[in-house]
């Protein structure tokens, strides 16, 4: 099977000055942090919708999933490995966690630095939304 067809890279992904995020993982805005090394950084929701509710984010400024690139592959597979590092340390790994990733405002993205919600510590339904 081939490759999906990823659009070439354009400045769009490029560094926000005003990223609350960004400012989030520079220590600029405090938070609470779950875990943080070189490439990602995760934080505590500061409205959780779950007993354990992570913010997980790239520390390069993408600003959502649909705009990633190539180049980001490896930033995108690290974001998979910590949160599932990040679920088990946190004890939420055998009750079962939710990993989401919202793009665009018609889906509930808020905040335009590509992030994965990381929501567990209580029964996840599924599906998700009302039938
Ligand atoms: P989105 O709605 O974009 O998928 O998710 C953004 C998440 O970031 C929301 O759940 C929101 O509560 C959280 N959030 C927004 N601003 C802050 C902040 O300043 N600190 C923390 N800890 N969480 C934030
Ligand atoms: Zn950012």
């Amino acid at each position: 099977m081939n490759e999906p067809a990823i659009p070439p890279s354009t400045a769009s992904a490029s560094a926000d000055p005003d990223c609350i995020f960004c400012k989030i993982a520079r220590d600029e805005i405090p938070a609470k942090v779950a875990y943080a090394d070189e490439h990602v950084f995760a934080f505590h929701d500061i409205h959780p919708q779950a007993p354990v509710h992570i913010v997980l984010i790239p520390r390069v400024h993408i600003r959502d999933v649909a705009d990633a690139r190539r180049e980001h592959r490896e930033e995108l597979g690290r974001l998979l490995l910590a949160a599932a590092a990040v679920a088990r340390d946190l004890g939420i790994e055998d009750s079962g966690y939710r990993l989401v990733i919202n793009r665009g405002p018609n889906a509930g993205q808020s905040v335009d630095h590509l992030h994965v919600h990381i929501l567990g510590g209580r029964g996840m339904g599924w599906p998700p939304w009302p039938e």
